[in-house]
């Protein structure tokens, strides 16, 4: 398969070259969103990472930030807002 139908953009791409993640979610990613996507995802996991003073390294955050990934790239919502002008709390 060379390339994908990018469930973001909708646009027909090239897949990122290996899954994200170790998970069901990064074969998913692999599968249906493209490296223009992608990238554009990771520029707003910065700013959430920033923003609530994320360790990905923790799993409570990570699970803050997969399902980011579900709602963004797989559900076509906007994301959690961010306020850039002070720091946020994860909402659970
Ligand atoms: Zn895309």
């Amino acid at each position: 398969m060379d390339t994908i139908r990018c469930r973001r953009c909708g646009q027909q791409a090239p897949p990122l070259p290996r899954p994200p993640f170790r998970n069901d979610l990064g074969e998913r990613i692999l599968r249906e969103i493209c490296g223009t996507c992608w990238a554009q995802w990771l520029q707003h996991q910065t700013l959430l990472i920033n923003h609530y003073g994320l360790d990905p390294r923790d799993p409570q955050a990570r699970e803050f930030l997969y399902r980011q990934i579900e709602e963004v790239l797989f559900g076509g919502g906007p994301g959690e807002e961010i306020d850039t002008s002070r720091r946020g709390t994860i909402r659970h």
